[in-house]
């Protein structure tokens, strides 16, 4: 059933953070409570039931607190999506730009050989830079993506353009 319960009553906003002109959204105040929290797992565990996953994807770091919460409650698997140099097993990995440079996410390459149906989590959507790199990476790894959901949206940035639209995208808090 729809929420009643406003999300954003657990967000708090930290001007310049982690740079000067940066407003940044933290969500711990959400995760820290039960209420708050176990209603966003309950909301992104709709959409689980509308794609039908069977793996849940989420991206460091705080991307696997939202996908393992997910995944726990909705009876499926979690896979991490890892920065350069963490995963110990053979890896497939994907560079991608940023502002300023290059990073890079990996994959462990049998996590999805088996053609597994995948749902990418993290914790918010911004420029969809790493978003867009871990769908390339779900990809190669032989994974077919179902969706992506995310605690939080910065609807300004357009990063939900950059991502594969032929499956569901589901924000739980969209800022304008
Ligand atoms: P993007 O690649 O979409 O530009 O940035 C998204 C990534 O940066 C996510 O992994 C997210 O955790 C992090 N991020 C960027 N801005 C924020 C913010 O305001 N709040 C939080 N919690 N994470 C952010």
């Amino acid at each position: 059933s729809p929420s009643s319960i406003d999300l954003r009553t657990w967000v708090r906003d930290i001007p310049d953070f982690p740079k000067p002109g940066i407003l940044f959204r933290d969500l711990t105040p959400l995760m820290r409570d039960p209420q708050g929290w176990g209603e966003a797992i309950r909301l992104l565990a709709l959409l689980c039931d509308q794609v039908q996953p069977d793996l849940i994807v989420g991206i460091e770091s705080r991307g696997f607190i939202v996908g393992t919460a997910l995944a726990t409650t909705t009876g499926v698997g979690f896979v991490p999506v890892r920065k350069p140099g963490k995963l110990p097993g053979a890896v497939i990995g994907v560079d991608y730009s940023l502002e300023y440079g290059t990073d890079r996410l990996e994959i462990h390459s049998d996590a999805l050989a088996g053609g597994q149906r995948v749902l990418i989590v993290d914790d918010l959507l911004a420029t969809g830079g790493t978003a867009a790199a871990c769908s390339e990476l779900v990809h190669a790894a032989g994974g077919q993506l179902c969706g992506f959901g995310f605690l939080a949206e910065l609807a300004a940035l357009e990063g939900r353009s950059r991502l594969p639209q032929e499956h569901p995208i589901e924000s739980l808090i969209i800022y304008s």
